[in-house]
């Protein structure tokens, strides 16, 4: 099952990918992820990676595309793999589409986690989460048990520096112009699933599951 998991930033993306990984056991690529490790580790693909995030912009086609080319072909992904946050260009979805083909596989659902502006802003403003599980919590929606402390490892909270200011607004206009329009570009491959993200997480779970279980 090879699933694509769509939206805006702060639609709910990492969070919908954390109640299907616990229910259907595939990898979770998150680019996000990939590139804010590379990041902490202060490797050369972070130092690159780091001149477009910091200020809310995507980092370059090439550079990202070959990392999920990479990170598809091991071994873990035969049975399936959940992509969080790629593609966002119509060059990475043609990238994509390309590696699929040469590997005889396809996309079987994009996922596509609507949620209006206002909201968005909302949940990135409180957004937390934990740098070593990865787990996303929110100060509002979503607190962890203690303050400041992942639920599930312990390890501290912290907030990510592209949900501060104006870097938001940038953000949200990236995928507006950037992002947004490969919604049809999955439409018309007939693979686009559409869900109302303004719901509780578990609500949005449950027609996702229920999706997947159909596939
Ligand atoms: P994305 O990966 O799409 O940017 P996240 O999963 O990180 O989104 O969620 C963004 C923020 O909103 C997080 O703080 C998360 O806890 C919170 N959140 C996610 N889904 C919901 C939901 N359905 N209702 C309320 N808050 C949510
Ligand atoms: P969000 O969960 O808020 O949607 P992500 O964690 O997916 O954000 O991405 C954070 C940042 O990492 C992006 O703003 C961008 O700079 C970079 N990034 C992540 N995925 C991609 C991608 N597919 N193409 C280019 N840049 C990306
Ligand atoms: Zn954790």
């Amino acid at each position: 099952m090879n699933i694509i998991l769509m939206g805006p930033p702060g639609a709910g993306k990492g969070t919908q990918a954390e109640l299907i990984k616990a229910r259907f056991p595939i990898p979770h690529i998150s680019t996000g992820d990939i590139f804010r490790d590379a990041v902490n580790q202060g490797s050369e693909l972070g130092q690159e990676a780091q001149k477009y995030m910091s200020s809310g912009q995507l980092v370059p086609d090439e550079i990202t595309t070959a990392i999920v080319k990479e990170r598809i072909t091991q071994a873990d992904c035969e049975q399936g793999f959940l992509l969080d946050g790629f593609p966002r260009t119509t060059a990475q979805a043609q990238a994509l589409d390309q590696s699929l083909t040469e590997l005889g596989k396809k996309i079987d659902l994009a996922v596509n986690i609507d949620v209006p502006t206002e909201l968005l802003i909302e949940r990135l403003s409180g957004r937390i989460s934990c740098q070593e599980c990865k787990r996303v919590y929110n100060l509002n929606f979503n607190p962890p048990r203690e303050q400041g402390k992942c639920d599930s490892c312990g390890s501290e909270l912290v907030q990510r520096n592209d949900d501060r200011g104006e870097t938001v607004a940038k953000r949200l206009e990236v995928y507006s112009q950037q992002t947004r329009p490969l919604l049809q570009y999955y439409e018309a491959q007939g693979v686009l699933f559409n869900i109302e993200g303004s719901r509780g997480s578990n609500q949005v779970f449950a027609d996702i599951q229920e999706k997947l279980e159909s596939l």
